[in-house]
């Protein structure tokens, strides 16, 4: 048995037809979780779908009636549908879960989630709506926390994530310089910090800069990686990332959105980290929030390996990090 739960249900499965979202992934996990016994049965929790009062704490009301022109319904790449709003709530609904859970057992895994790229009046980039934002203003709303951090690893920027918090960013103050020792210096990361937050939700994102959205509006931290960098690389930036953060934001909740795209083989992504990599990348983030005692809950966004196989794996991998991490 694992030392938190794993919130999951069959219907995470996304209706989306042939696409490269591998909408059969989830349920792949919750198969590979048990049949290698990471995980058993009793480890999984089913979540309810969010309630519309839930949804509209950050969307508008138009992306459940499916009143969407179609420069909008193209812009968000999966076809419109009333199951497609039936999955999405649901995500919504265990992210709200995954983060209450979080606070109780300081780390909870929803295999399913990220949909990073949805803005609060459109969907965007196969995400229809924001279900960590849901899920953070939800838990603020119940007064379960009053303070969040995300930490955005997809190797896509997260800019519904940046759009939705916006509003709450103050002044920025430069950049503290970035440890040149621990960093490959024949390539630089171009580092935006607006950080210095009065804010109540600090937003990191960790991502190719050369990739999808063509706009990135800014989160609190972004480091815009160049294409084709590899595992020591990118830790060494995620660590340079969350010290910079911790150093000017305390959070009540770390929001941590593993994508599994930054994969040297994914079809939608231009780095080069191995799995290995990866699930350093999970240790890391899961070490910090253990060290400082703050909770995490985790959701899986992206991951289009040309092996959807690799992908599985990656996104199980983040369940025995957790595992290793906080089962010690
Ligand atoms: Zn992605």
């Amino acid at each position: 048995m694992l030392p938190f739960k794993l919130v999951y249900s069959d219907a995470y499965y996304l209706p989306i037809g042939k696409h490269v979202f591998p909408a059969e992934k989830y349920r792949r996990i919750r198969d590979r979780l048990i049949s290698t016994g990471v995980a058993d049965a009793t480890d999984f929790m089913e979540p309810q779908p969010a309630t519309d009062q839930d949804i509209l704490l950050v969307h508008v009301q138009k992306l459940k009636t499916g009143a969407l022109s179609p420069r909008e319904e193209m812009e968000m790449e999966i076809p419109y549908s009333r199951d497609l709003v039936e999955a999405f709530w649901l995500s919504a609904g265990g992210s709200i879960l995954a983060g209450r859970q979080a606070l109780k057992d300081r780390v909870c895994i929803s295999i399913g989630g990220g949909f990073h790229h949805a803005h609060p009046d459109h969907g965007e980039g196969f995400c229809m709506i924001h279900d960590v934002a849901v899920a953070i203003r939800r838990l603020q709303r119940d007064n379960q926390i009053h303070t969040a951090m995300t930490v955005d690893c997809d190797v896509h920027h997260g800019n519904g994530t940046a759009a939705i918090f916006a509003g709450t960013r103050t002044e920025s103050v430069p950049l503290p310089s970035v440890s040149a020792s621990t960093l490959n210096q024949s390539w630089s990361a171009k580092t935006r910090m607006r950080g210095a937050h009065a804010g109540d939700v600090f937003t990191i994102s960790l991502h190719q800069q050369n990739n999808y959205p063509v706009y990135k509006p800014p989160s609190s931290i972004d480091v815009d990686l160049p294409d084709g960098i590899g595992d020591d690389d990118y830790l060494a930036w995620l660590d340079n990332a969350l010290s910079s953060a911790f150093r000017q934001f305390q959070p009540d909740l770390i929001c941590y959105i593993a994508g599994a795209d930054p994969y040297r083989e994914d079809q939608l992504g231009g780095l080069d980290l191995t799995i290995e990599g990866l699930k350093k990348r999970d240790e890391l983030v899961f070490r910090v929030a253990k060290t400082k005692g703050i909770p995490v809950m985790v959701t899986y966004a992206g991951g289009y390996a040309m092996n959807v196989e690799d992908t599985v794996t990656i996104h199980t991998n983040t369940v025995i990090a957790a595992k290793e991490i906080f089962g010690s």
